[in-house]
């Protein structure tokens, strides 16, 4: 059945009621797929309190980053306490924890002190802010093995090779083709499921990088491509692509099929659900694309493929971003969308 890679999203890692269902997820493709490769997000929210973190680090505000600090210690500690491990398996986690926070204090020390004004700053960020998939990483990992697969967390400095542009960063596919060959490939051979990191890579030189807002979806079209994985399913907390904001439109449904090109406008246009440089690279290797909700494993989601029907004129979906409003249709254009964009307003 080749290579499944998933993608779970900061929602569907962070709570003792989605835990199981990813476990279980992951349980069961275990035994459909030759080989999986997982992707976590941090949890909902400690990539923004780790963001402030470092602001506040940069304002030399130590009591300020502190706080956040150890909100977000407490938060991963209270998890880890709840959930089903062996105290082995526990204290173990717990150390890696604390030790992954209290480097990552040192680097907001370092930024915080008035000599900071000389360093690269936003590289210190980037060290900052990759903190929150590192920690949830090593958690998921730890649920594996404690279900009997043999969980590896893994950070992506080693697989993601990046340019410098921190915050943003832009993927080297060839540097990153050979690290994957080399770090990642060897451990599916193993039998190992990888547990890694979205949303982080590294310079060629070693320095953190990370991918922007909502880059862990990107990190598994990336290492998808890189593996040549049969497709790349992201999990999230809602039931697929719909049609609309729920929020916004009573009846909005899930949509169930979608071609590259209407999800990258899509995205591109305000549907936060997936990142808008993931779909690319899939569309380059024609690698289908799920999106699922973790608390619905049993439901299809919505699947983007080259073979998605097509109904020209059919409007799929409308997404609203701020002063514009945008419907797609199938095999539309930008120009032509722009012109649907007019209407709306
Ligand atoms: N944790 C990062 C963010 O909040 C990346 C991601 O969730 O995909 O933007
Ligand atoms: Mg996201």
């Amino acid at each position: 059945m080749g290579i499944l890679t998933m993608k779970f999203g900061g929602s569907t890692v962070g709570t003792t009621t989605a835990l199981p269902q990813v476990v279980s997820i992951i349980l069961q493709e275990f035994e459909r797929w030759e080989h999986l490769i997982i992707v976590v997000s941090a949890l909902d929210g400690v990539t923004d309190a780790l963001i402030e973190a470092a602001h506040l680090a940069q304002l030399g505000n130590r009591r300020g980053y502190r706080r956040i600090v150890a909100t977000i210690r407490t938060r991963h500690l209270a998890l880890v306490e709840q959930l089903p491990l062996k105290e082995e398996e526990r204290g173990a986690l717990k150390a890696d924890i604390d030790h992954l926070l209290f480097d990552m204090l040192d680097v907001c020390q370092t930024l915080s002190e008035p000599s900071s004004v000389n360093l690269p700053v936003s590289e210190y960020i980037d060290a900052i802010i990759s903190t929150g998939e590192r920690l949830s990483a090593r958690v998921i990992a730890a649920l594996l093995r404690q279900n009997g697969i043999k969980g590896v967390a893994l950070d992506a400095f080693d697989l993601i090779i990046t340019d410098e542009v921190f915050g943003n960063a832009n993927p080297d596919f060839a540097r990153t083709r050979e690290q994957v060959q080399a770090n990642l490939m060897p451990l599916l051979e193993r039998n190992l499921v990888p547990v890694i990191t979205g949303f982080i890579g590294s310079t060629p030189s070693g320095k953190p990088t990370t991918l922007g807002r909502g880059g862990s979806d990107f990190t598994a079209s990336l290492l998808a491509i890189c593996t040549e994985s049969s497709e790349v399913w992201i999990w999230a907390d809602v039931d697929g692509m719909m049609s609309a904001d729920p929020r916004e439109i009573d009846n909005a449904h899930v949509i169930d099929e979608l071609s590259y090109t209407e999800v990258a406008e899509l995205t591109y246009f305000g549907a936060r659900i997936l990142h808008t440089r993931m779909v690319a690279p899939l569309r380059e290797q024609n690698i289908p694309l799920c999106v699922k909700n973790v608390f619905k494993p049993q439901r299809a989601g919505t699947r983007v493929h080259i073979n998605a029907p097509d109904f020209p004129s059919q409007i799929k979906a409308v997404t609203s971003s701020q002063s514009i409003g945008l419907s797609s249709t199938q095999n539309t254009d930008i120009s032509e969308l722009l012109t649907v964009v007019n209407y709306v307003m």
